[in-house]
């Protein structure tokens, strides 16, 4: 893990006994990122088709297969998806697959980093709203230098108490930093986009989420069941409805804390 402290020894803000921490992903919730992905595959797809038909389901399972497994050997991000990719062309095309188009896979995988940081329309609008009420803190996952140069060029960092850059998002992943935070889940709004790794881990923990669907959501980071939990979620379907998801959660959570104690 990587912590960047952006502003310091800072305290905690004092806080109603409701929520005291809104945290932010990344990829798909502050910049674009899953486009440049889809586009990529693509690519990709032009590539293998050369050699094999795509029209079989099975080849792009393949694909997928191998990306899943290697997501334990390379984690997430753009160059654990570019071996995946080089592994399935092979296995795909029966080992035939040339130098030249293995070079261009190469090749989509340094366009993927070089791409331009672009915001979500009204999301610094949005954060400078939710960061006027409460302590905000971005946890992203990825790769480390790609993520870096992310959160450098996204001219957002000097809003974030903290930054935290994670390998994963999971129940461990979240229990270790709202420990390092000082604080409880009940206290803690997650706001992302992907429901397997921003939501459903911090609902079952006992926090908060805001779930902000992305038109385009990579198939891993669908499966997530939440159906349980579906109380201590709200959904906004875009930046400008962040602040007043996450006011009605803190206005909840205050609501709680209070009946809690009384
Ligand atoms: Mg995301």
């Amino acid at each position: 893990m990587d912590a960047m402290d952006t502003t310091g020894a800072r305290d905690m803000m004092p806080s109603d006994g409701g929520i005291r921490l809104v945290a932010f992903d990344g990829d798909d919730t502050l910049w674009r990122s899953q486009d440049y992905f889809d586009r990529a595959q693509e690519d990709y797809e032009r590539i293998v088709g050369a050699y094999v038909d795509l029209a079989d389901a099975r080849v792009l399972e393949r694909l997928y297969d191998i990306e899943k497994t290697n997501l334990a050997w390379f984690g997430y991000g753009v160059k654990g998806m570019t071996l995946s990719m080089i592994e399935a062309a092979v296995a795909i095309t029966g080992q035939r697959i040339s130098a030249a188009d293995v070079h261009r896979i190469v090749q989509l995988a340094k366009d993927l980093l070089r791409h331009p940081v672009e915001l979500l329309p009204g999301i610094r609008e949005a954060v400078e709203a939710i960061a006027a009420e409460h302590e905000v803190v971005l946890i992203t996952k990825g790769d480390l230098f790609h993520q870096e140069a992310k959160v450098r060029d996204s001219g957002l960092a000097g809003l974030f108490h903290r930054i935290e850059i994670v390998s994963e998002k999971d129940d461990p992943t979240y229990a270790r930093l709202l420990e390092e935070f000082g604080i409880a889940p009940a206290q803690f709004v997650m706001v992302g986009n992907s429901l397997r790794s921003d939501i459903a881990p911090v609902l079952r923990l006992g926090g908060w989420g805001v779930h902000m669907p992305y038109h385009t959501t990579w198939s891993h980071e669908r499966e997530a069941d939440v159906a349980a939990f579906a109380a201590r979620m709200r959904v906004s379907e875009d930046p400008r409805g962040l602040p007043a998801a996450v006011a009605a959660i803190a206005a909840e959570a205050a609501r709680l804390a209070a009946s809690a104690a009384a």
